[in-house]
């Protein structure tokens, strides 16, 4: 190679460095998943529209992305909360039809009826509201090898939830923690509650700040649940408070762990 076309490869390579470290410096901090750095992925179930729509400033504010699960009718009321959490970088995933136990529906029709009666026309209706859901959470909780197997031949990722024996601390307990690395392999994640925070003892600050802080050192993803989002207690339904989300969103920044959404897990 002569010296001119040695100039021409390297000036080549300097511009292609340049135009790629400027497409990264466009992206928001959190769009691409990080194989080696832990993450937190908050997830809020059901049907609490108004609740999610009116907490989007406060998600803004920290610069952090949720996965609500839906479940029953894709209709205007869930479409026109679809778009608006969507259009703040939020993902939407699935909560079946009729809220039904999957390990007990399974059991007692099939797999298959389960699929057709409870997740594919639901598929199909967020179909026409421009969204593929990538993630499934469990009602209640109920899911087994049988429900996983099912739901993962649609999905990518499961979501189900555990619960925390007493005196038991949240960061000793392994199933809520999967290294970064390995999130690929784990199609269903295991979920800790977090509505009503911090007045129970397996959710109080401390216990949730202790799992943020082994997420951040060992590099672990952690993901949270919860339903409404209320300033005090309302008429109906579990819920968190925007104060306990400001808490664990302000942990989180300090311990610098990235927000993920379902559909930004590999
Ligand atoms: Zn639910």
């Amino acid at each position: 190679m002569n010296r001119q076309s040695i100039f021409v490869v390297v000036v080549a390579a300097l511009a292609s460095i340049v135009s790629s470290s400027d497409v990264c410096a466009d992206e928001p901090a959190s769009s691409a998943f990080d194989v080696d750095r832990g993450g937190v992925v908050m997830t809020f179930d059901d049907r609490n529209f108004d609740d999610w729509v009116n907490a989007i400033p406060l998600f803004d504010r920290f610069g952090v992305n949720a996965t609500f699960f839906i479940n029953g009718k894709i209709d205007e009321q869930a479409v026109k909360a679809i778009r608006q959490l969507k259009s703040h970088g939020h993902a939407i995933g699935s909560h079946s039809v009729h809220h039904l136990k999957a390990v007990e529906y399974c059991q007692d029709h099939s797999p298959e009826v389960f699929l057709r009666n409870e997740i594919r026309p639901q598929l199909e209706a967020f179909q026409a509201a421009e969204v593929t859901p990538t993630s499934f959470a469990y009602p209640m909780s109920r899911n087994d090898a049988v429900t996983d197997e099912t739901l993962l031949t649609v999905f990518r990722h499961l979501r189900t939830g555990k619960n925390v024996g007493d005196g038991q601390r949240v960061c000793d307990v392994d199933a809520f923690f999967v290294p970064a690395s390995r999130i690929h392999q784990h199609g269903c994640l295991i979920a800790k509650g977090i509505d009503y925070a911090p007045t129970r003892p397996d959710r109080t600050f401390e216990q949730i700040d202790a799992a943020l802080t082994r997420a951040a050192e060992n590099n672990e993803i952690l993901v949270f649940y919860a339903h409404r989002i209320c300033a005090t207690k309302p008429d109906g339904g579990h819920f968190v408070t925007p104060e306990a989300l400001t808490q664990i969103f302000s942990k989180a920044e300090e311990l610098k762990l990235p927000f993920y959404t379902f559909d930004q897990l590999p």
